[in-house]
């Protein structure tokens, strides 16, 4: 693993078209947890590295300060391309000193990420006037979890960091995403963490790059049964799929009460 810790930047703040959001923070470059889906290896192309994505992070500096004011009511999410509590967050401490730059700001701050380590700073997020952590989860069976996302906190611990987050007073979402056609239960997921979730999110699975050759790989080597329905959706790029699912999610969402965010409608 490559390890630049002189990455400069203008601001630790961005601004973004991405739906519901304003600005996005990312505190990192590169992501550690080397899922095997990754949408965010395009990000690669805007480095300097050779590496592959998941081979390298770039550890972001600035001394600007957060404008606090330009974010006033503004919804920022931390992060998008990266996990902010990825690994090396244990020894750089970069997402902790950017929240302590937040625990004053009037921002709608929403944290995603796929790891325990978020618990560390359960005292700045307590200090949050608007916050919410969105816990990525896609799977519940622990193998299957194992391939797919090998290097970051296991299912039990990302439920049990969702109650503890809910006990604190923190307001949790569950964000289902990636949605891995015919291997993602959302069904399944709601209901096993209802009792302490506020919030559902969902995003479907857009491969990209040789991402999609790990993932056409693994759907070969593990689910080949449902090949000719991943040709059709990211080869022929037949829409149907992921159409129908987005109005199963709603029709379940609005029948059962759910207050939820579909991130791929209408994309
Ligand atoms: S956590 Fe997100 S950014 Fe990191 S490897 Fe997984 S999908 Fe990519």
């Amino acid at each position: 693993m490559v390890v630049e810790d002189t990455t400069r930047v203008k601001d630790y703040l961005n601004k973004t078209k991405l739906k519901y959001l304003d600005y996005v923070i990312n505190p990192y470059v590169g992501c550690p947890n080397r899922c095997l889906y990754c949408y965010a290896a395009y990000m690669s192309s805007f480095s300097k590295h050779s590496e592959e994505w998941g081979e390298f992070i770039d550890i972001k500096r600035t001394n600007k300060k957060i404008n606090t004011f330009k974010i006033k009511n503004k919804k920022v999410m931390i992060s998008t391309v990266t996990d902010p509590y990825n690994s090396f967050e244990e020894k750089y401490k970069i997402t902790r000193m950017i929240m302590e730059q937040l625990v004053n700001s009037e921002a709608f701050v929403s944290v995603v990420t796929k790891s325990k380590l978020i618990l560390r700073d359960i005292d700045l997020l307590k200090r949050m006037k608007h916050v919410e952590v969105a816990m990525s989860i896609c799977l519940l069976d622990e193998n299957l979890k194992k391939k797919i996302e090998p290097f970051s906190s296991s299912v039990e611990e990302r439920l049990e960091t969702l109650k503890e987050l809910k006990q604190n007073g923190i307001k949790t979402v569950v964000f289902i995403s990636p949605i891995i056609p015919e291997i993602t239960d959302f069904k399944r997921i709601i209901e096993e963490t209802k009792d302490y979730t506020d919030e559902y999110w969902f995003d479907k699975l857009n491969l990209r790059s040789s991402f999609k050759t790990k993932m056409f790989k693994f759907i070969g080597d593990e689910f080949p049964l449902y090949k000719v329905l991943y040709e059709n959706i990211y080869n022929k790029k037949d829409s149907q799929y992921f159409t129908e699912l987005s109005e199963e999610i709603s029709k379940y969402c609005n029948l059962n009460g759910i207050i939820y965010k579909d991130f791929s409608a209408g994309t």
